[in-house]
C-alpha cells in the first residue's frame, strides 16, 4: 500500500529519550502530517469496518488519539483503558510487568459487556505486556479480543507473541 511509507516517514525517531538507549518512536510528527494521519485512521477503518466491532479499546495515553476516530467511523463506542486511578468509576484492573517493576491498567465496570467484539488499539507494540493486560480486561468481562492493531511494532521485542495467540495487526515496523 503507497500509503504506508509515507506514515512510516512521518513518525520521528528521537535518540535516548526518556533514557539512553531507547530509539524512542515519536508519533506527534505523524500527527502533524494531515495526510499521513488520515491515511493511518483510513487503513485501520477500512480493515475493521465489516467485522461487527462493537467496542474500541484505546490503551492510554496515544490509544487515545487513534481509537476514538476509528471507533466513530465504524460505529462502534470507545473505551478507555487508563493508568491507576485515574477513572472516577468502579473499575477493574490488572498488573502487568515492565522492564523495571509492574504497572496496573484499568477499565470502568460497565463499559464493556460479555458478547462486545473489541479491539485493540495502542500506537506501539514493544514487550507486548501492555496490550496483553488490555486484552485480560477484555475477557474478563466477557467480551471477545477480536484483534489488536497499533500503528508501529517493534518486531524484535517479539510481544507478538506474548498476546495469547490473539492477531495483530501493524501498519509499519520500527527498531
Ligand atoms: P510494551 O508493553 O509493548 O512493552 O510497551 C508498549 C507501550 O509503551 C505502549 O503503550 C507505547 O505507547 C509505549 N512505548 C514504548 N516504547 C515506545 C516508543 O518508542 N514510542 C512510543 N510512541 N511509545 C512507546
Amino acid at each position: 500500500d503507497p500509503r504506508l511509507p509515507r506514515i512510516s516517514s512521518a513518525i520521528r525517531v528521537i535518540p535516548d529519550f526518556p533514557k539512553p538507549g531507547i530509539m524512542f518512536q515519536d508519533i506527534t510528527t505523524l500527527l502533524l502530517d494531515t495526510k499521513a494521519f488520515k491515511d493511518t485512521i483510513d487503513l485501520f477503518v477500512e480493515r475493521y469496518r465489516d467485522q461487527n466491532i462493537s467496542v474500541v479499546a484505546g490503551v492510554e495515553a496515544r490509544g487515545f488519539i487513534f481509537g476514538p476516530p476509528i471507533a466513530l467511523a465504524i460505529g462502534a463506542k470507545f473505551v478507555p483503558m487508563r493508568k491507576p486511578n485515574k477513572l472516577p468509576g468502579e473499575v477493574i484492573s490488572e498488573e502487568y510487568s515492565l522492564e523495571y517493576g509492574t504497572d496496573k491498567m484499568e477499565m470502568h465496570v460497565g463499559a464493556v459487556q460479555a458478547g462486545d467484539r473489541a479491539l485493540v488499539i495502542d500506537d506501539l507494540i514493544a514487550t507486548g505486556g501492555t496490550l496483553c493486560a488490555a486484552i485480560k480486561l477484555l475477557e474478563r468481562v466477557g467480551a471477545q479480543v477480536v484483534e489488536c492493531a497499533c500503528v508501529i511494532e517493534l518486531p524484535e521485542l517479539k510481544g507478538r507473541e506474548k498476546l495469547t495467540g490473539k492477531p495483530l495487526f501493524v501498519l509499519v515496523k520500527g527498531a
